[in-house]
């Protein structure tokens, strides 16, 4: 829709895929909660599965847009719109979702690593169609947050940043995520600044000392912000994001034990 209201696409047809029934809901499977690809923001930001499963996305969703549009506006949609400023598109690169895809010759899964093949094009034939996606679920202990810097509340990241912290009973970071959105044509893991990460004991110093890390990253410069503003906001939205990842991290462990 977007990009018919922009006229960036004229098509000469528009398959409605809002009455297939098959492609909507949400359902934890084990250790994964699958989501339909037509499923709502909406119905996803009110879900208490994705809040109990899945609460980095339930966070994301409140800065997806305005409730208009998270009414109308589904999870494959946003995915496969591709913007790389879209919230959804920053937890799925974070959480390493698995996106299947059905077309001619049956299904197939891709890696989300593998799923942009470029600025806001996703990697799935022209004649296939998303069906599914697949989150896996963290231990309940894990911290996370999502924050952004936007221009006004609903707009699109300028920078968004996504992380998990899981820490052992010695505080020792075991599993770190960072991803970054916004920042450049498509979504960023930030690999280095886990490996830096894991292995350490938490603290706000450590934070500090790796979101600099995220000064050097190769990020774009567009007609709102230059490059060099994009990276500073990276170092700054990273080391909130981490912080607060932190401090929910400390607490969901002492609740556990
Ligand atoms: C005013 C406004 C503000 C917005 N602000 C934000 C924001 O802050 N953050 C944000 O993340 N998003 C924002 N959005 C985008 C919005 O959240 C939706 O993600 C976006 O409009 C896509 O909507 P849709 O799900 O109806 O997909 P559509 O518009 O129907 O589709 C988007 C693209 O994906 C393709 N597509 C859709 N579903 C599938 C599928 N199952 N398989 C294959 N291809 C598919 C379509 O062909 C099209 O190319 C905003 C939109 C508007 C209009």
């Amino acid at each position: 829709m977007p990009m018919l209201n922009m006229r960036f696409v004229l098509p000469d047809h528009v398959v409605d895929l809002n009455r297939v029934a098959e492609l909507t809901g949400i359902r934890r499977a084990g250790e994964t909660i699958e989501i339909g690809a037509m499923t709502r923001q909406r119905d996803l930001e009110f879900s208490q599965d994705i809040a109990d499963a899945c609460p980095l996305m339930s966070e994301a969703l409140t800065h997806v847009g305005h409730r208009q549009t998270r009414n109308r506006g589904t999870i494959g949609g946003s995915l496969c719109h591709l913007d790389p400023a879209a919230e959804l598109v920053c937890v799925a690169a974070a959480l390493d979702a698995v996106v299947e895809v059905i077309g001619p010759n049956g299904r197939r899964e891709i890696p989300f690593a593998e799923f942009p093949a470029g600025y806001m094009s996703p990697a799935i034939d022209y004649t296939e169609i998303v069906s599914r996606l697949t989150f896996p679920v963290w231990p309940r202990e894990t911290g996370h947050a999502f924050v952004e810097f936007s221009r006004r509340h609903g707009d699109f990241a300028i920078v968004s940043a996504a992380a998990m912290l899981l820490l052992d009973g010695a505080g020792r970071i075991t599993r770190a995520v960072l991803a970054l959105g916004g920042v450049a044509a498509t979504p960023l893991r930030m690999r280095d600044v886990e490996a830096a990460l894991i292995g350490q004991v938490a603290s706000i110093e450590l934070i500090g000392k790796v979101a600099e890390m995220c000064r050097d990253v190769e990020a774009v410069g567009d007609v709102y912000v230059p490059a060099s503003y994009r990276q500073h906001l990276a170092c700054v939205m990273s080391r909130r994001a981490l912080e607060t990842a932190l401090s929910r991290a400390g607490k969901s462990a002492a609740a556990a034990h």
